[in-house]
């Protein structure tokens, strides 16, 4: 898939995210624009804007509802600020135009709250939603699965050979 719009929160402006991608838009709503107020940071998005580099887009006000309602719908609208909302919401919106969004985020509630709508992120400054991945043991020999190791070690109490416990991802 094809990003046509990158759409960067409030973390971006603080670390300097580089973008980059000279074939692709970016924008921020103009809740993150007044967000930024620290010196340096207003340096950058200042300059970011003078030069085009960022775009300020907005959302209707429907579609800032359907953000705090699929927020809400998630739990996570209590950790969600006002910027947090309007970016969820221009993405949405972008998407709702036929405009395929990526969003730059460091937030784990507007993470959390994207992947419920199918919105493509890219986590800023943590390593963002992980996929839980559960781990069995497996043998070999039999193919029984174990949910912890076998005791003693490598032995499939199964089938009883010796060395062919293997560690696998639960389907
Ligand atoms: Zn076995």
């Amino acid at each position: 898939m094809s990003f046509k719009v990158i759409i960067i929160d409030t973390v971006c402006f603080l670390q300097g995210v580089s973008l980059s991608r000279k074939d692709i838009d970016v924008a921020a709503p103009e809740e993150v624009i007044n967000e930024v107020r620290s010196r340096v940071p207003k340096l950058r998005l200042e300059q970011m804007l003078s030069s085009g580099t960022v775009q300020i887009r907005g959302a209707t006000k429907d579609m800032i509802n359907a953000a705090r309602q699929a927020a809400e719908k998630m739990g996570d609208l209590p950790n969600l600020s006002k910027p947090d909302i309007a970016v969820i919401a221009l993405a949405m919106e972008q998407k709702h135009v036929g405009i395929e969004p990526i969003v730059y985020t460091g937030d784990y509630a507007v993470q959390n709250v994207l992947k419920s709508l199918g919105i493509q992120f890219k986590s800023i400054n943590n390593d963002g939603i992980k996929t839980i991945i559960h781990w069995v043991y497996k043998c070999d020999a039999c193919k029984v699965t174990f949910k912890n190791a076998p005791q003693p070690a490598g032995f499939c109490p199964e089938c009883g050979t010796d060395g062919m416990i293997r560690k696998i991802k639960s389907p």
